[in-house]
């Protein structure tokens, strides 16, 4: 009866804790790794900081390649403001401002000497109607007008000197730089002109010719013109 008996106490002692759970839940079995799918080779990873460093280099192609030919930003020129050969102003020549010539190339003196009574200091030279005009100095032409006797005036100013011509027709415009000869006008008899015998030139052809007025900076009074343009 004993080997007929059913081995039910393997069942039952079983569940004890402790005696063979090393082996029956594979702690020490080494882990196998995964089954490789078949056909597939897995391909070498890049490193990813030799990725990272490509992609930058790439970027940095790309915008080099972006910025090519661009003007640079106004934000750059202001850094570093260095002076542009193009914005750089011509520098005038320099002008000799101790030259004085008479306004004609050849012409008479029709009144030496006057306007002294009321302050004034001036010679008349003529040439002929219509004979051209030239700056008696190197300078700027400051003023064109015509006086309260209806005389057309003239002033062309530099350092020293300060020359004021009356009666022609003037075309330089003010505040043009003039050189010493350069064509400012012709000459004409307007406003307050007389022939010899003192009698007005006005709506008459007669009395042509500049009044020459020169004054001194330096010395700051009218001085005789005749002893300049000689
Ligand atoms: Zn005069």
């Amino acid at each position: 009866m004993f080997y007929e008996a059913k081995p039910t106490w393997v069942e039952e002692e079983w569940p004890e804790e402790g005696l063979n759970d090393f082996e029956d839940h594979g702690w020490d079995q080494p882990v196998l790794p995964a089954p490789a799918t078949p056909g597939y080779t897995p391909r070498p990873q890049p490193d990813v900081i030799t990725l990272g460093a490509v992609l930058l280099v790439v970027l940095m192609l790309v915008g080099f390649w972006r910025d090519r030919g661009r003007a640079q930003p106004a934000a750059a020129l202001s850094i570093r403001p260095t002076p542009s050969p193009a914005i750089t102003p011509t520098p005038l020549p320099l002008l000799d401002i101790y030259a004085v010539a008479a306004p004609y190339d050849d012409y008479w003196i029709t009144q030496g000497p006057h306007g002294t009574s009321y302050g004034h200091y001036a010679v008349d030279l003529a040439a002929g109607q219509g004979t051209t005009i030239k700056s008696p100095i190197n300078g700027v032409v400051m003023n064109h007008y015509t006086d309260i006797y209806g005389n057309t005036t003239l002033i062309i100013e530099n350092d020293l000197y300060v020359v004021t011509m009356l009666h022609g027709e003037y075309t330089a415009p003010v505040g043009e730089i003039v050189y010493l000869g350069q064509p400012v006008g012709v000459e004409s008899n307007i406003g307050y002109t007389t022939d010899m015998r003192g009698v007005s030139c006005r709506g008459r052809s007669c009395g042509y010719h500049t009044h020459l007025n020169i004054y001194d900076k330096r010395q700051q009074q009218n001085v005789n013109p005749l002893d300049l343009i000689k």
